[in-house]
C-alpha cells in the first residue's frame, strides 16, 4: 500500500501554511488579531468545536496497491472528492491482488487463494479474447483487486474519516491502515489540527 500526499492547501500570506491560513479564518470571526501562533489558537477552536474554520484547508491523498473492498468503504465518505482507476476503460488480463494477512500466513488458505484469483483471472482472459468488453469483462474480478485512487477532503472530513476510521477499533483493518498514515501524514502538516487525535490514538495503544 502507498498512501501520498500530493496536494495541501497553501496560504498566500505569512509562511504559506495551511494553518496560518486556518488561524486568519478563525480570528475573522473575533476581529482578533494574529499573535503568531496559529497552534494554540486552532487547538482551542477544535477543541471547543468551532470545525467549520478547518474546512479552508484541504488535502489531497493519492492511494495505490488497495483493494476494491477497501476504496469501497472509503468512497462512502460523502464530503470528498474522489478520481478512480477504471475498470470500465483498463485492462486488468493480469491483476494484482491485496491479500489479507490472515489468508497470506495459511499456506491452505494461499492454495485456496491462488486457485480462486488464477481460475478468475484466465477466465478474464478468455472473455477478453472473445471481444467481450473490459466494462463487462470486469464483473469477474474480486474485491482483492489492487487499485488506485486520489482523495480530496477538507481538513473537517479528513478528521472525521479518521476517528471513523483510525481511532475506531471497530474499523477494518486495511481502511485503518490507510487512516493511520493519512493522521500521521496530516499531522506533521498541520499539527494544531489534529494533534488531539494523535494523543487520542497512543491513549489506545
Ligand atoms: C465500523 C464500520 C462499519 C460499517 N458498516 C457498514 C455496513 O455494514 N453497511 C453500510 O452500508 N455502511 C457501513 N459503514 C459505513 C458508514 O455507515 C458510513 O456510510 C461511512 O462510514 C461514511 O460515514 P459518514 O456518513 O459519517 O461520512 P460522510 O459521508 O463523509 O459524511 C460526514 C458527515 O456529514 C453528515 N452527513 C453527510 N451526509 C448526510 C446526510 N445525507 N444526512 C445527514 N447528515 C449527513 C454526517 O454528520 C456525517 O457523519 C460502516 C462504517 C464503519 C466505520
Amino acid at each position: 500500500m502507498q498512501v501520498e500526499l500530493i496536494a495541501i492547501t497553501r496560504y498566500l500570506r505569512g509562511n504559506g501554511t495551511p494553518e496560518e491560513l486556518l488561524e486568519h479564518a478563525g480570528r475573522v470571526c473575533y476581529r482578533s488579531e494574529s499573535r503568531g501562533e496559529p497552534g494554540r489558537f486552532l487547538m482551542a477552536r477544535v477543541r471547543e468545536g468551532h470545525e467549520s474554520l478547518i474546512e479552508h484547508a484541504s488535502a489531497t491523498f493519492e492511494i495505490s496497491g488497495v483493494s476494491r473492498a477497501c476504496t469501497h468503504q472509503l468512497v462512502r465518505h460523502r464530503i470528498a472528492s474522489y478520481s478512480q482507476e477504471s475498470q470500465r476503460y483498463v485492462d486488468l488480463s493480469n491483476p494484482e491482488y491485496v491479500i489479507p494477512p490472515s489468508v497470506a500466513n495459511d499456506p491452505e488458505a494461499m492454495q485456496v487463494w491462488r486457485e480462486a484469483t488464477e481460475g478468475l483471472a484466465e477466465a478474464y482472459r478468455r472473455l477478453r479474447e472473445r471481444g467481450i468488453f473490459k466494462e463487462d469483462a470486469r464483473f469477474l474480478l474480486p474485491n482483492a483487486t489492487a487499485t488506485r485512487i486520489v482523495v480530496t477532503m477538507n481538513f473537517r472530513s479528513w478528521r472525521h474519516f479518521i476517528k471513523e476510521r483510525a481511532l475506531n477499533r471497530a474499523a477494518q483493518w486495511e481502511i485503518r491502515e490507510v487512516a493511520n498514515r493519512i493522521l500521521d501524514i496530516l499531522y506533521e502538516q498541520a499539527p494544531s489540527v489534529f494533534e488531539d487525535l494523535i494523543r487520542e490514538r497512543a491513549a489506545q495503544s
